[in-house]
C-alpha cells in the first residue's frame, strides 16, 4: 500500500478516508475525527479558505459554523425578510403552538418568532421539544391559516422597516470552488453509503465463529480483528446496562458507567476490540442476555461507520454555514448532490443483499433514497443529525420541499418496513419525518397525485394487519382476501398508530380533501381497508357460567379502532369539498360495502359466529312488521363497525342532502336516494348492526352480561367513554337517527323495540323471560334515552358549526356547577377541549374567578343568561347528571319567577331545512304513541301495586312526560288529536293515563309536568280533556301546606349546615396559619393561672402535678445573612440607603405585580438572568446558627417516653420505608400537627419577672449604675465563677457552649430528674449540630482539653432564634402595635423556655448554691458593661454581639433587663459605627450611591460628632473618619446607622415582651411614623440626641470605645454587620416561558452546560443539574447536584424550583419532597410538569407562602408532613 498521500485534494481525501481504518490504526479516536474533518475541509474549499471567513487553519476538531459565528464579519441574519425562519429546535427548547393561526397541530413557532408576532386572545400553548430536529414554521405561507406577521420573517412588501433593502441571497461563486464543494460532498456521501451497504439492519450478534467470519465486509483484506458494539434502545435503564457491561467485560464500574453514558448520548459505543473471538462472542452473549442490542463486526467496518458519522456531523454543520452573506448556496449544493445518483465506480454495491431489491423497485435511485433506506442502520446521534440536515434543506424553498418529499414518498413503504418490523430505536426513526412533509398542503397534494401515497398507505395497513410479511418486509401489494387475526403480532404492536396518523395528516389537507371528494377511487380503497376491521372481536353473552379465560385482545382491537376511526372521520369530512352528486355516489357505495360485509357475501365476518341475515314478522300496534331477526342475548355482537361510522360521517353533510340539492340530480329526498339504490328492506340490515351494539350496551349496563367479566365492561367503557364516544357511539346513534327520516318511523321504532326485546312490554306485558325486575326497567330506560336522543338532538341534524358545538358542550359542562378549567375539560369530550375556539367559547359563556389564596384554583362559572341554553336531556348527560341539572335549573327558575313548581319546557327543534326537517313528523306515529301510553300505563299500575316508588320509576315517568312535552312542542295539534282518539288497553287513551296521574299522590313530583301537558292538550281537544280531567279537591291545600312545612324544615337544615361549614372553615384556616403570622390581638394582661391545654398523648390537662414539656425542633440554620462584601456590596449598600425605615408595617411594593398588559400581551419582563445566574443572595454571607421552634403542643414526660418507644417500633416494623423522622437524630413527629421535633423543653412555672422599669430619667439610670458599681466592688472574688469564664477574656461562660466537656452526666446526686432530661434533649440536639459544623463557624474552639468547645448557645441558639423571628417579621404589622405586640403565645413560650434552658445549664454548674449561680453570673455580666471594669477583660466589649450579652442577662438577671438594654443599645450603636467605618476603610466609598437627606437628627442629633468620638480612640479609624464622612456624606452615614441599629431594637423589644408579665404599653406617640422612635420609647432608651444629659452612659461609651481603640488592629478583629433588608427568595421571572427561553442562560457552573433538567436554588439563584448523570458527588456517586449544592448553600435545607417539571423541590437532611410551583396557569391552576402547556405566571400569594415557609424554618416540617401519611421509599439524596 502506498502511504504517500496524493496532492489533489479530493484524491487526498479519498486516500485518507480509505486508509484510516488500516489494520495498524483500528481504534477510533478524537484524533482521527480531527484528521477526517481537516481533510474534508481542505478538499471542500480548495484554495478558497478565506471566502469562508477563515483566516488561520481551523483549530483541531472545531467545526466551521462555530468559527463563522465568532467572526466579526458575521452579522445577524436580519435581512432574511421574506425567507422562512426555519429555526431548528434543540432538545428542551420552548415551542409555541397557536391553535388559531396554525393549520394543524404540527405548525409551531420558535420563541423569537412567537414573541414578535401578535397572538392576542389566541389559543396558544407551549411545550418543550423532546427531540431536536423540528423546525419553526414562521414565514412558511402553507403552515398558517392567516399569515404570521413576525417582524423578522414577514414578506418583504409587508416590511415596515424603512431601512430594509432586498439583498442578493446568493453570492457569485468561482466555478472551481463550486466544483470542489460539489465533488467533496458527493464523495463524502458516497463514502457513507458505501459503508452502510455493509452495515446490518438488525442489531443482533453472531453466536458462533463461522457465523462471525461469514459476515459481509467492505475490507479488501479481511483480518480477524473484531469489535463488540452496544446499541441504545428504549427499554433498558442505566443500571441494567452498567451491570451487564461490567459483568461481561470485567471492567471497572466507572468504565462501564462511561459506556452507558456514551450509549445514551451517542446511540452506540464500542465495548471492546480484540482478536480473541471466543472472548468477544462471550461478551456479546452476556450483554445480550437481557435483550440489549449487540453486534460483533470487523473493526474495519466499524471504524468506517464512525467516519461516516463524522461526515454526517460535518454536513449538518455545513448546512448552517455561509459563503459571505450567502446562506443558501451551500445547502443547495448539498441538496443537489443528494438528489443525484451514487457514483457507480464503487465496487461494493453488489455485496449488499438488499441493494438489488432496491434497484428493482426504484428507477435510478438517488443518494437521498439510499440515505432514507439506510437510516435504520445508523444510531441515535447521526440519525438526529441527518434529520436536522433534511429539515435545513426543506427550508430552502418550496421546490426543495417537494423534491425531498418525493424522494421520501418513493421509499416510504420501505421506511415503514424498518419502522414497523425492525428498528430498535424508533424514537429517532426517519419515519417521523413524514409529519413535516405530509402536513404541507402543496406537498400532500403532490404526493397523492404523483406518488400514489394514499394507495400505498392503504396497502401498508392491509398488509400489516393481515400479517403479510416476508423477510421483515411487508408484501406489497398485499393479497386482498387475507384475513386478520386479532391475537397476532400486528395487533399487539403499538407502532402502527403513527402510520394511521400519516394517512390522517395527508387526508386532512384541504387540497387532498378535494381530490378525495372528486375521485371516489380513494374512498373505495379506504372502504376495503375498513372492511377488514368490520365486526372484529365479537362478543357472545355468557348466560349460564362465567367466561373462563379472559383475553385482553379487545384492548389491542380498541387501539386500532381509535386510530382507524379518526381516519374515518377525516375521510367523511373530506366531502365538505364535494358536490351533492359526489356525496350521493359515495353514500350508495359505502352502503354497498356495508351490505356486502353484513350479508356475508364478502369473507370478512367469521362464519362461525355470524349467520346469514334473517327476517321475521312481528305484530305491534295492530300491524305486521317484517324486520331483521336477531337475538342479542344469544348472538355474536361486535363493537367495531368502521364503515357505519364512515356512513354516519357522510350523512352529516346535511347541506348537500337538502331536498332542493337532491332534486337537481333527480332524487326527491334522502329517503329516495337510499330506497332507489338498494332493495327495500336492505337498509334495515344496515341499521341492524349499530342497533345490536346499542342493545348490547344497554344490556351490559343493566347487568345482563356480568358473566363475561371485565373484558366486556372494559369494551363498553372504551366505546362510550370520552375518547371514542363521538367516533363510535355517537356515530351509531346518528345512524339510527338518520333512519327516522329515511325509513318509516314506525318500522324503525319496532326494530329498536325488537332488538331491545321490549315489544311485549310496550304492548302491555310486564314480564320478560330474561330481564328481571330492575333489569327490565333499566332496559326500558335505555330505550327511552335512545328515543329521546333521536327525536331531540339537533347537533348533526342542523350541521352545527364547531364553535357552536364547543359552546354547547361547555354550557352543558358548566351547568353542573362552577369548576376549574381542568375539570371542565374532563366534563367535555377530548376533541372539544382541544379545539382552537375552546377558550374563546369559554370566555363567551362563563365568568372567571381568579384564585386568591394559596390552595385554591381559578374557577369558571356559567354566565347567568347561558342557563337558558341548557337542556337537561342533553344526550351527553348521564341520568344522574340530568337529574342534577334539572334540579339546578328548577331552583333557578323558582328564584327568578317565584313559581313554586316550575316546569322546564323543551325547546322546539328548529330544523328548517335538510333531511331532518321532517323529523318531527315522527310524533304522528301510532307506534310512538303506543310506546308512551304503555310506558305510563305500566309504570302507574306498577306503582299502584307497590308500596314505595323506586327511583327508576321516577326516571321513567320523567322520560315519558318529556316525550309527551316534546310532541306537544313540535306537533301539538296532531299529537293531541291522536292522543285523544287512539285507545289502547280497555279503551283507555293517553289522556286517561295523564288525568289519573295528575291526581295520584305517588306522582306528586311529576304533577306540574302532567298539568302542563293536559292544559296544553286542552287547547286542541278541550272536550276530551275536560271530560277526563277531574278537578282536584282540597288536597291542593293540604299538599301545599305540607310542602311549606317541608321547605321550612329544609331551610333550617341548610342554615345549620352552612354554620357548620363556616365553623369548619375557620378551624382549618387557623390550623393552616403559621404560628408567626398571628396578629397581635391577644391579650397582654398579666398571665392568668397558666392553662396550657392538654397533653396530646393522654389528653389530660398539663399542669404542675406531672412533669411535662413543649415539643420543639432545634435545627441548624443558615437563614440569617451578613452584609455582603465584594460584588454585591455596593448594590446592597444602595438598597440599604434607599430602603424602608419602618419594618412593622406592610411594605409598599409587592415583588411581582402582574399588570393587565403583561397578561394580555405576554410581554416578557426585563430578564433577571445575569451571567452569574439569578438574582439570589450569595451563600458566602449566610450566617450559621441554631434555630429553635415550638409547634405549640405539650406532652407529659412519661407520655413522651412512650411515644418515642412507639416510633422506634414503627421503624422496626417498616424497615423499607423512608420515615418522616430520623431516630438516630432523636427526631419525632408531633402526633397532632405532624411538625418535626427533636427536643422537649420546660415551660417555666413563673415567667422570669421583670420589675417595673427604671424609666429613662437620667438620674435613675445614673443611680442604678452607681448602685451596681458599688455592688460589684463589694463582692468578694468568686473563684469558681472565674474558672467558668473563658480564659481568652471575652467574658463568656464555658458551660453555655454546646460541646462543653463538663456537662454533667446523670449521677446519683442528679438522678434522672425530668428537668434534667429535658435539658439533655436540647444539649443533645445542639451538640450534634455543633460537632459537625466546626467549619461553618468563625468562633475558634479553645485548645483541646479545655472546656467550652462548640457553638455558644446564648448567641448561636437564643439570639439567633430571636433574630430569625425578627427577620421573618419584617414588613408585617399594623398601626397601633409594635413587633413585640405581634408575638403570639407559642413564640413567647419558646423564648421563655429557651432562656430557662440557659439558666438551667448554669444551675447545673452551681448545684451547691441555692440561687443556681445567678448572683455570681449577674455580677460578672455587670462587670462586663461597667466602664470601671472594662480592663478586667482582655477582649473589648464591642467585639461581642451586644444582643447576645442582653440575652445572657435576660436568662439569669431579668430584673436588670431595662438598664442593660439601654447600655447594650449604645454598645450596639458604637459597634455599628465602627463596623461601618471598617467596611469603608477596606472597600473605599463607592461613588454611585443613591442620594439621602439628613432626616434622623431627632434621634441621633449630630451624627458626625458621635462617629468621630467613637473613632477617636482607634488611630487607624481616626485617620479615615473625615474622608469617609465627607465622601459618604453624614446623611448617608446617618441612614446606615439607623438601618443597622434598628434590628437590635426590634430584637430587644421581642425579648422584653417575652419576659414581661404586664401589658406592654401601646407605642407612643401613636402617629409617629418611624419605628425607631417608637421602639426607643417602648424600651425606655434615651435617644442619642439627648446623650449629653446622660453622663453615666457617656462614660460607659467612652470606656468601651477606648478599650476597643487600644486593642484594635485592622488585621485582627473585624466586626461583621448583618444584612438589614427584607429577606427574599431568588426572584423568578414573572412568566414561566421566558424562564425556559433562557434555556442557554441557565448554565450549571459545575459542568458548564445548560442542563436539560435544571433546578434553580431559591436561596442563592444557582443553577443545578437535576438528576442528571453529569453532576454527581465524586465522593459519593449516589448523591446528586442538588444535595451537593445544598451543603454549600442552605446547609441542611434546600429549596429549588425545577424548571421543566414546574415544581418545587424541598430538601432537608436526607429527606425531601416535591411541592407545587409558585406559577399558576392562566386558568388559575397548578400545572405540574407543564402537561397542559398553558401560559404560566408567578402567583404572588404562593410565592409569599414559599418565602414564609423558608423564613419560618418550616421546610423540615413541610417535608415531614408530606412524608408522614405516605409510604415513601426515599432516595432523596440522589437528586
Ligand atoms: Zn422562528
Ligand atoms: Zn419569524
Ligand atoms: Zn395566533
Ligand atoms: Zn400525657
Ligand atoms: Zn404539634
Ligand atoms: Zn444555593
Ligand atoms: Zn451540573
Amino acid at each position: 500500500m502506498n502511504f504517500r498521500a496524493p496532492t489533489d485534494t479530493i484524491a487526498r481525501l479519498r486516500f485518507v478516508l480509505e486508509n484510516i481504518p488500516s489494520p495498524q490504526r483500528y481504534q477510533w479516536s478524537t484524533a482521527k475525527r480531527t484528521e477526517v474533518l481537516k481533510e474534508l475541509y481542505a478538499s471542500f474549499w480548495g484554495t478558497h479558505q478565506e471566502t469562508f471567513m477563515v483566516r488561520t487553519p481551523l483549530p483541531p476538531g472545531v467545526l466551521l459554523s462555530q468559527i463563522q459565528q465568532e467572526s466579526p464579519t458575521f452579522s445577524d441574519p436580519v435581512e432574511s425578510l421574506g425567507q422562512p425562519c426555519g429555526h431548528i429546535f434543540k432538545k428542551g427548547e420552548n415551542c409555541y403552538r397557536c391553535r388559531d393561526c396554525g393549520l394543524d397541530d404540527s405548525c409551531v413557532l420558535c420563541s423569537q418568532c412567537f414573541h414578535s408576532s401578535d397572538h392576542t386572545d389566541h389559543n396558544v400553548t407551549f411545550y418543550l421539544t423532546q427531540q431536536p430536529g423540528g423546525c419553526c414554521d414562521c414565514g412558511d405561507p402553507e403552515a398558517w391559516k392567516t399569515p404570521i406577521t413576525c417582524q423578522y420573517h414577514r414578506s418583504p412588501e409587508r416590511s415596515l422597516a424603512p431601512s430594509w433593502r432586498p439583498q442578493p441571497v446568493r453570492s457569485a461563486i468561482p466555478q472551481d470552488l463550486r466544483d470542489s464543494m460539489s465533488r467533496t460532498i458527493a464523495y463524502a456521501l458516497d463514502f457513507v453509503l458505501d459503508t452502510l451497504d455493509f452495515s446490518p439492519e438488525e442489531m443482533t450478534h453472531p453466536t458462533t465463529e463461522p457465523e462471525l467470519k461469514s459476515q459481509v465486509t467492505a475490507c479488501p483484506t479481511p483480518t480477524d480483528s473484531y469489535a463488540v458494539v452496544l446499541w441504545n434502545d428504549e427499554k433498558h435503564s442505566f443500571d441494567d446496562v452498567i451491570h451487564h457491561v461490567q459483568d461481561a467485560t470485567g471492567c471497572s464500574p466507572q468504565a462501564a458507567s462511561d459506556v452507558a453514558d456514551r450509549v445514551d448520548a451517542e446511540g452506540r459505543d464500542i465495548v471492546e476490540i480484540s482478536l480473541s473471538i471466543p472472548r468477544l462472542l462471550h461478551i456479546a452473549q452476556t450483554i445480550a442476555q437481557i435483550d440489549l442490542g449487540v453486534t460483533v463486526r470487523r473493526v474495519f467496518d466499524t471504524c468506517r461507520e464512525e467516519i461516516s458519522a463524522t461526515i454526517i456531523e460535518w454536513l449538518l454543520d455545513l448546512s448552517s454555514c455561509r459563503i459571505g452573506s450567502d446562506a443558501v448556496t451551500i445547502r443547495e449544493i448539498i441538496a443537489a448532490e443528494l438528489y443525484t445518483s451514487r457514483k457507480k465506480d464503487s465496487s461494493s454495491l453488489t455485496s449488499n443483499p438488499d441493494a438489488g431489491k432496491v434497484y428493482g423497485e426504484i428507477e435510478k435511485p438517488a443518494r437521498l433514497h439510499w440515505m432514507f433506506l439506510y437510516h435504520t442502520r445508523l444510531w441515535k446521534r447521526p440519525r438526529l443529525n441527518l434529520k436536522q440536515l433534511y429539515v435545513a434543506l426543506l427550508s430552502i424553498s418550496r421546490d426543495h420541499k417537494l423534491a425531498i418529499a418525493t424522494h421520501f414518498a418513493t421509499v416510504y413503504h420501505r421506511i415503514i418496513d424498518a419502522y414497523l418490523l425492525v428498528d430498535r430505536e424508533i424514537e429517532t426513526s426517519i419515519k417521523y419525518f413524514a409529519v413535516q412533509l405530509f402536513t404541507v398542503p402543496s406537498v400532500a397534494a403532490h404526493l397523492v397525485r404523483n406518488n400514489d401515497i394514499i394507495t400505498r398507505l392503504h396497502s401498508i395497513i392491509t398488509a400489516f394487519f393481515t400479517n403479510q410479511v416476508t423477510d421483515k418486509r411487508l408484501t406489497l401489494p398485499p393479497n386482498r382476501v387475507a384475513e386478520i387475526d386479532v391475537d397476532s403480532a400486528p395487533f399487539r404492536s403499538k407502532r402502527f398508530m403513527p402510520v394511521f396518523s400519516d394517512l390522517r395528516y395527508i387526508c386532512t389537507n384541504s387540497t387532498v380533501q378535494e381530490l378525495i371528494s372528486s375521485n371516489p377511487l380513494y374512498i373505495m380503497q379506504f372502504c376495503k381497508v375498513c372492511q377488514l376491521f368490520m365486526g372484529v372481536n365479537p362478543n357472545k353473552r355468557a348466560a349460564a357460567t362465567h367466561v373462563e379465560y379472559e383475553t385482553d385482545s379487545w384492548i389491542n382491537v380498541f387501539n386500532v379502532t381509535l386510530s382507524l376511526s379518526r381516519v374515518v372521520k377525516v375521510y367523511g369530512e373530506a366531502f365538505v369539498k364535494g358536490t351533492t352528486q359526489q356525496l350521493v355516489y359515495v353514500i350508495a357505495h359505502v352502503i354497498g360495502f356495508i351490505l356486502s360485509v353484513c350479508t356475508l357475501s364478502e369473507r370478512q365476518l367469521d362464519r362461525m359466529k355470524y349467520f346469514p341475515i334473517a327476517f321475521h314478522d312481528v305484530e305491534f300496534n295492530g300491524a305486521l312488521y317484517n324486520i331483521v331477526d336477531f337475538d342479542v342475548l344469544t348472538g355474536w355482537v361486535s363493537f367495531h363497525h368502521s364503515l357505519h361510522w364512515l356512513l354516519a360521517e357522510l350523512f352529516k353533510h346535511v347541506d348537500l342532502l337538502r331536498d332542493e340539492a337532491l332534486s337537481e340530480i333527480g332524487y326527491r329526498n334522502l329517503s329516495d336516494v337510499i330506497t332507489r339504490n338498494i332493495r327495500d328492506q336492505a337498509f334495515l340490515i344496515v341499521l341492524d348492526f349499530p342497533l345490536r351494539v346499542l342493545a348490547m350496551t344497554a344490556q351490559i349496563r343493566n347487568g345482563l352480561w356480568v358473566r363475561n367479566g371485565f373484558a366486556i365492561r372494559g369494551q363498553l367503557l372504551h366505546y362510550r367513554d370520552f375518547m371514542l364516544r363521538e367516533l363510535c357511539y355517537d356515530q351509531d346513534v346518528y345512524i339510527l337517527q338518520c333512519c327516522f327520516v329515511i325509513l318509516d318511523p314506525s318500522i324503525v321504532i319496532v326494530s329498536v323495540l325488537d332488538r331491545f326485546q321490549l315489544l311485549d312490554w310496550f304492548s302491555g306485558g310486564t314480564e320478560h323471560p330474561v330481564y328481571e325486575g330492575p333489569q327490565l326497567s333499566g332496559m326500558v330506560e335505555e330505550f327511552l334515552y335512545l328515543l329521546i336522543t333521536c327525536l331531540s338532538e339537533t347537533g348533526s341534524a342542523t350541521n352545527l358549526q364547531m364553535h357552536d358545538i364547543v359552546k354547547r358542550e361547555i354550557v352543558h359542562g358548566l351547568a353542573l356547577g362552577p369548576c376549574t378549567h381542568t375539570d371542565l375539560t374532563k366534563r367535555v369530550a377530548e376533541r372539544i377541549a382541544e379545539e382552537a375556539s375552546f377558550d374563546r367559547a369559554l370566555k363567551e359563556v362563563s365568568n372567571f374567578k381568579a384564585p386568591d389564596g394559596i390552595s385554591d384554583s381559578g374557577i369558571y362559572e356559567l354566565k347567568d343568561e347561558m342557563y337558558d341554553e341548557v337542556n337537561p336531556f342533553f344526550f351527553h348527560y348521564t341520568r344522574n347528571r340530568r337529574e342534577e341539572v334539572e334540579g339546578i335549573l328548577k331552583a333557578r327558575q323558582q328564584k327568578k319567577t317565584g313559581e313554586t313548581t316550575p316546569v322546564l319546557v323543551p325547546k322546539p327543534l328548529g330544523i328548517t331545512s335538510g333531511p331532518f326537517s321532517i323529523l318531527s313528523l315522527v310524533f304522528h306515529s301510532d307506534v310512538l304513541l303506543q310506546v308512551i301510553f304503555f310506558l305510563l300505563h305500566n309504570v302507574v299500575s306498577y306503582t299502584n301495586s307497590a308500596d314505595v316508588a323506586s327511583p327508576s320509576v321516577d326516571a321513567l315517568v320523567d322520560q315519558g312526560l318529556h316525550l309527551v312535552m316534546l310532541a306537544l312542542v313540535e306537533q301539538p295539534e296532531p299529537f293531541s288529536q291522536l292522543a285523544a282518539r287512539k285507545s289502547f288497553k280497555e279503551g283507555r287513551t293517553l289522556i286517561h293515563e295523564l288525568s289519573d296521574m295528575e291526581l295520584n299522590d305517588k306522582f306528586r313530583s311529576s304533577k306540574p309536568k302532567v298539568e302542563w301537558c293536559l292544559t296544553k292538550m286542552a287547547g286542541y281537544v278541550p272536550s276530551q280533556v275536560g271530560l277526563l280531567r277531574r278537578k282536584p279537591e282540597a288536597s291542593e291545600d293540604r299538599t301545599s301546606k305540607e310542602d311549606a312545612k317541608k321547605r321550612a324544615a329544609k331551610a333550617r337544615q341548610e342554615a345549620i349546615m352552612k354554620q357548620f361549614a363556616a365553623a369548619q372553615k375557620t378551624f382549618f384556616d387557623n390550623f393552616d396559619e403559621d404560628d408567626m403570622d398571628d396578629e397581635g390581638d391577644e391579650t397582654l394582661d398579666a398571665e392568668p393561672a397558666e392553662s396550657l391545654g392538654v397533653c396530646i398523648m393522654c389528653q389530660e390537662d398539663v399542669d404542675r402535678s406531672r412533669p411535662f414539656g413543649a415539643l420543639g425542633l432545634i435545627q441548624p440554620s443558615k437563614t440569617l445573612r451578613w452584609f455582603p462584601e465584594g460584588d454585591s456590596f455596593i448594590e446592597t449598600l444602595a438598597e440599604t440607603i434607599s430602603g424602608p425605615s419602618t419594618w412593622d408595617r406592610p411594605l409598599a411594593t409587592s415583588q411581582h405585580a402582574p399588570t393587565a398588559a403583561e397578561k394580555g400581551k405576554q410581554k416578557r419582563q426585563a430578564r433577571p438572568v445575569s451571567k452569574f445566574g439569578f438574582t439570589g443572595f450569595p451563600p458566602k454571607y449566610f450566617r450559621f446558627g441554631l434555630h429553635n421552634s415550638f409547634c405549640g403542643h405539650f406532652m407529659h414526660m412519661d407520655c413522651f417516653a412512650a411515644y418515642n418507644h412507639s416510633i422506634g417500633q414503627r421503624h422496626q416494623q417498616q424497615p423499607q420505608r423512608n420515615h418522616p423522622e430520623n431516630i438516630e437524630r432523636r427526631e419525632f413527629v408531633c402526633p397532632l400537627c405532624k411538625s418535626l421535633g427533636n427536643v422537649i423543653l420546660p415551660i417555666p412555672e413563673h415567667p422570669p419577672l421583670i420589675k417595673p422599669s427604671l424609666t429613662a430619667e437620667k438620674s435613675v439610670m445614673a443611680d442604678w449604675m452607681r448602685a451596681v458599681g458599688i455592688e460589684a466592688l463589694k463582692a468578694p472574688l468568686d473563684r469558681k465563677l472565674a474558672a467558668l469564664q473563658y480564659p481568652n477574656g471575652t467574658g463568656e461562660f464555658v458551660f453555655w457552649s454546646a460541646e462543653d466537656s463538663d456537662y454533667p452526666r446523670p449521677r446519683d446526686d442528679l438522678g434522672w430528674d425530668d428537668g434534667y432530661k429535658m435539658l439533655t434533649t436540647l444539649r443533645t440536639a445542639a451538640q450534634n449540630v455543633s460537632s459537625q459544623s466546626a467549619h461553618l463557624r468563625d468562633r475558634r474552639d479553645p485548645p483541646s482539653g479545655e472546656r467550652g468547645a462548640g457553638m455558644y448557645l446564648p448567641e448561636d441558639l437564643c439570639a439567633y432564634t430571636i433574630s430569625s423571628i425578627e427577620v421573618a417579621q419584617r414588613g408585617i404589622g399594623n398601626a397601633g402595635s409594635s413587633i413585640a405586640h405581634n408575638m403570639n403565645d407559642t413564640t413567647i413560650r419558646l423564648i421563655r423556655s429557651t432562656l430557662a434552658c440557659l439558666s438551667g445549664l448554669a444551675a447545673l454548674q452551681f448545684r451547691d448554691r441555692p440561687d443556681g449561680g445567678r448572683t455570681a453570673i449577674r455580677l460578672a455580666l455587670l462587670k462586663r458593661v461597667l466602664p470601671e471594669w472594662v480592663r478586667e477583660f482582655k477582649q473589648p466589649l464591642l467585639l461581642r454581639d451586644p444582643f447576645a450579652v442582653l440575652v445572657e442577662s435576660a436568662a439569669v438577671a431579668s430584673d436588670m433587663l431595662q438598664p442593660m438594654t439601654v447600655l447594650l443599645y449604645y454598645a450596639s450603636l458604637a459597634r455599628t459605627t465602627i463596623g461601618l467605618l471598617m467596611q469603608f476603610h477596606q472597600a473605599k466609598v463607592p461613588s454611585m450611591l443613591p442620594p439621602a437627606d439628613k432626616q434622623y437628627s431627632h434621634i441621633f442629633g449630630d451624627v458626625g460628632i458621635f462617629v468621630r468620638s467613637v473613632a477617636r480612640h482607634a488611630p487607624q479609624l481616626d485617620q479615615v473618619v473625615e474622608y469617609i464622612l465627607s465622601a459618604l456624606t453624614e446623611a448617608r452615614f446617618e441612614r446606615l446607622l439607623y438601618a443597622h441599629s434598628l434590628p437590635f431594637l426590634r430584637r430587644a423589644a421581642i425579648l422584653k415582651r417575652a419576659i414581661t408579665t404586664t401589658t406592654l404599653p401601646t407605642p407612643s406617640p401613636t402617629n409617629e411614623p418611624d419605628e425607631y422612635v417608637r421602639l426607643l420609647d417602648l424600651l425606655e432608651i434615651p435617644p442619642l440626641r439627648d446623650l449629653a444629659q446622660h453622663e453615666s452612659i457617656l462614660n460607659a461609651l467612652g470606656g468601651w470605645s477606648a478599650h476597643f481603640g487600644h486593642a484594635y488592629s485592622p488585621a485582627q478583629a473585624t466586626i461583621k454587620l448583618e444584612y438589614t433588608g427584607s429577606y427574599n427568595l431568588t426572584q423568578l421571572p414573572y412568566a414561566l416561558d421566558s424562564l425556559i427561553d433562557e434555556g442557554t442562560a441557565l448554565v450549571c457552573k459545575r459542568c458548564n452546560t445548560a442542563p436539560t433538567d435544571a433546578a434553580i436554588c431559591m436561596l442563592c439563584g444557582a443553577i443545578c443539574c437535576f438528576q442528571l448523570h453529569c453532576c454527581v458527588d465524586p465522593d459519593n456517586q449516589a448523591q446528586g447536584e442538588c444535595n451537593m449544592h445544598t451543603r454549600e448553600c442552605g446547609g441542611i435545607i434546600g429549596l429549588y424550583f425545577l424548571v421543566k417539571r414546574c415544581a418545587m423541590l424541598y430538601l432537608s437532611a436526607e429527606n425531601g419532597t416535591f411541592g407545587p410551583s409558585p406559577y399558576l396557569d392562566i386558568h388559575g391552576e397548578v400545572d405540574m410538569a407543564m402537561r397542559r402547556g398553558h401560559w404560566q405566571y408567578i402567583h404572588p400569594q404562593r410565592m409569599e407562602e414559599l418565602r414564609k415557609t423558608w423564613l419560618n424554618h418550616g421546610i423540615p416540617t413541610y417535608i415531614a408532613r408530606k412524608l408522614e401519611p405516605i409510604a415513601d421509599t426515599g432516595g432523596w439524596d440522589t437528586v
